[in-house]
């Protein structure tokens, strides 16, 4: 079992003693309404993948019930939070949420159409996302899905090649993915996403080239692209370690990067985030909405083992909202609730120059940008001479290439696409470093 670690909630906690926890209850409580997004994670996959560091271990399809029954206990919990205000985004992820049972899935969906307004959703204002793997999404499930207000799909293709697929220990075959998309939009659910991950050992431009194209080919309107990343304690960083591989070189993985979103420019799809792009760009409708509102920093409830939330903590936004993290441990999630809510592995507290840091690292990643004068602003109100050092920092990268100022914004260039995650440590470090 995994205890949670840096625990700094305080609150009303019913711990038993062993893991030392305490709930999200006093972060969510202390937060400021109406909160208008809701992630749910639910962590069964048929199979570890090597590159995945999420909380998710194999199902064994005999914990689902009780999962979810518990899943709706903190639903209800937080639903207050959204006062009656119709939700703008759901998103489940994983996990592998197309392997609920779809008996479970009617059960969940009939209690949050319940405990929640998803008029919005309904509507095709709003946008309720499930995550599925090709070979789970089934036209029986895909139907449970959409008549319990699911508009939009993000299926896991990782790659159209299955020797890469192997090499991922991705468990799926390849030409299952038109399949499942076929039945998706058969279903009526009208938005759906592809992710792909490239750099992946042994992979080349070519081939790289042939899953962007094949991606396409789908008619997707969104699509997710993730170098494959390395993180500690996954199978494929130890076999890494072992030299089982070599990584793809940072100049190819650069190509690869640059390939995508020229290929994806020409059929219209533009990079709205550093990794995700969609037709028409974030303002031509088919960006994800969901992630729109973590990457600006809204407010978001949260739950399942391991799931984060964010919601401010008042009215005004400069002074920051709570963070927390459910435990990433499932049987501490059945065993113990307070009040519905589920033990948290961390919570931080809100506060301001935090708040702005962290809309610069997400801002940074998108198209959009952020507003200069307003982030300026926030920044000294957080720490006087904070907002001096950011206006040198950004004439700085501006005169580099990395960055470039219009119309009251920064954003990056096309050469800070390849280097956002720089360009927003060198911001943030100017922020809360006095
Ligand atoms: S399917 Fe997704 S969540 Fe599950 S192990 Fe693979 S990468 Fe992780």
């Amino acid at each position: 079992m995994n205890g949670p670690v840096g625990i700094t909630v305080s609150g009303s906690g019913r711990g038993d003693g062993s893991l030392g926890w305490t709930s999200a209850r006093a972060a969510v409580a202390g937060g400021h309404g109406p909160v208008r997004s809701l992630y749910v994670h639910t962590p069964f996959c048929v199979h570890k993948c090597h590159y995945c560091d999420f909380y998710s271990f194999v199902d064994q399809r005999d914990q689902q019930g009780a999962f979810v029954e518990r899943l709706i206990e903190e639903l209800r919990a937080q639903a207050p939070l959204a006062s009656g205000a119709p939700l703008r985004t759901i998103f489940v992820g994983g996990g592998t949420p197309s392997l609920l049972r779809e008996d479970v899935w009617r059960r969940l969906l009939s209690e949050m159409n319940g405990l929640f307004d998803l008029s919005l959703i309904r509507s095709g204002a709003g946008e309720f996302t499930v995550e599925c793997n090709p070979e789970s999404a089934t036209a029986e499930l895909l139907g449970v899905l959409r008549a319990g207000g699911v508009n939009r799909v993000s299926m896991g293709a990782q790659s159209f090649e299955a020797r890469h697929l192997r090499t991922l220990e991705r468990r799926h075959d390849p030409e299952r993915v038109a399949e499942a998309l076929d039945l998706a939009a058969r279903a009526g659910v009208e938005r759906r996403s592809i992710d792909l991950i490239y750099a992946v050992p042994g992979q080349t431009l070519a081939e790289w080239e042939a899953d962007v194209r094949r991606a396409l080919a789908l008619g997707t309107t969104h699509l997710s692209c993730y170098n494959l990343t390395y993180e500690p304690n996954t199978a494929m960083t130890v076999r890494l370690k072992r030299g089982e591989f070599t990584p793809v070189d940072d100049d190819l993985e650069a190509d690869m990067f640059e390939l995508a979103g020229a290929l994806l420019a020409e059929r219209g799809l533009e990079r709205y985030e550093v990794s995700n792009y969609a037709l028409g760009g974030i303002r031509g409708g088919q960006a994800c909405a969901h992630n729109l509102a973590y990457w600006r920093q809204e407010s978001w409830l949260a739950a399942g083992p391991s799931a984060s939330g964010h919601v401010w903590a008042g009215p005004d936004r400069r002074a920051g909202g709570h963070r927390w993290k459910n435990a990433p441990n499932l049987g501490a999630y059945l065993a113990q609730s307070d009040g519905g809510y589920a033990p948290v592995a961390e919570h931080e507290a809100p506060d301001r120059a935090r708040a702005v840091r962290e809309r610069i690292m997400t801002g940074v990643r998108l198209s959009e940008g952020l507003d200069a004068a307003e982030v300026m602003a926030d920044a000294e109100a957080a720490e006087p001479g904070s907002g001096t050092r950011l206006a040198a920092a950004a004439a700085e990268l501006e005169a580099d290439g990395w960055l470039a100022s219009a119309s009251g914004r920064w954003r990056v260039t096309a050469r800070g696409w390849l280097g956002a995650d720089f360009v927003a440590r060198k911001l943030m470090g100017c922020v809360g470093v006095a």
